[in-house]
């Protein structure tokens, strides 16, 4: 058995750190047979490849072209924001959340975040420490995001700070958001693969490509997916092959 993606909502073009313009990426899905491509740089506090707002409309108006250039295929603007500190905010204000279709979160090494000594302190504190009780303050500051914000996936848990997972998916799947299985980093224990299953949250894989070649590339997620038996229902965005 095997599967491939439909739909790739992870994925980033030269307006952050990848390398393709939207038209080249929209055009690799095409060529893939993707029904859905989303684009997803990332959010403006990332300090070395946050897109600047002034960059939005633009970005806007390129997928609305776009849209009527390649109609076989859905194409969405999104972004990868980050959580910005332990009180479970994401670099996005309430109007900026209006430029977008969906959100993506997670945390990410150098980020902005309130004021020039609070930032210090939060990328300090997730690059050193792995203590069992910030742990779980930053579970709870993912976990707050959620409740406050409208996202729709939380991308690579356990990426630069390790977190409760079982927490984490139980309050993702309380407010349907999905948990993502990275097509770069895939990073859970088999004891934390329990618990995501155990838990009733869904699960998505992004590619997490940084170039049009790829979009869609889910190799490593396979793997990890059949290594440890996690059943193909679970993921929200495959379409299984015998
Ligand atoms: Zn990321
Ligand atoms: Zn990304």
């Amino acid at each position: 058995m095997d599967f491939k993606l439909i739909a790739d909502y992870h994925t980033h073009t030269k307006y952050s750190d990848g390398k393709g313009s939207i038209e080249d990426s929209v055009k690799r899905a095409v060529e893939l047979g993707l029904k859905m491509i989303g684009i997803s740089d990332h959010g403006f506090n990332h300090v070395k490849s946050g897109i600047k707002r002034s960059q939005v409309q633009e970005m806007r108006e390129e997928v609305e072209r776009l849209k009527k250039v390649y109609p076989q295929i859905e194409i969405k603007l999104g972004i990868e924001a980050n959580l910005v500190n332990l009180d479970g905010e994401i670099d996005l204000t309430e109007e900026d959340i209006k430029n977008f279709d969906y959100i993506i979160f997670g945390i990410h090494y150098f980020t902005f975040g309130k004021g020039v000594k609070g930032s210090r302190r939060f990328n300090l504190k997730n690059a050193i420490s792995k203590s069992k009780k910030y742990i779980e303050k930053v579970t709870d500051s993912y976990i707050k995001a959620i409740e406050k914000y409208p996202v729709s996936v939380v991308v690579h848990p356990n990426y630069v700070v390790p977190v409760n997972v079982k927490r984490l998916a139980e309050a993702a799947a309380k407010k349907d958001v999905y948990i993502e299985l990275n097509g770069k980093r895939t990073d859970f224990s088999e004891q934390q693969v329990k618990e995501l299953l155990d838990s009733n949250v869904k699960l998505i894989i992004g590619s997490d490509a940084h170039s049009p070649e790829r979009i869609a590339e889910c190799e490593n997620p396979k793997q990890f997916i059949f290594k440890n038996n996690i059943p193909l229902s679970r993921i929200v965005n495959i379409k299984v092959e015998n």
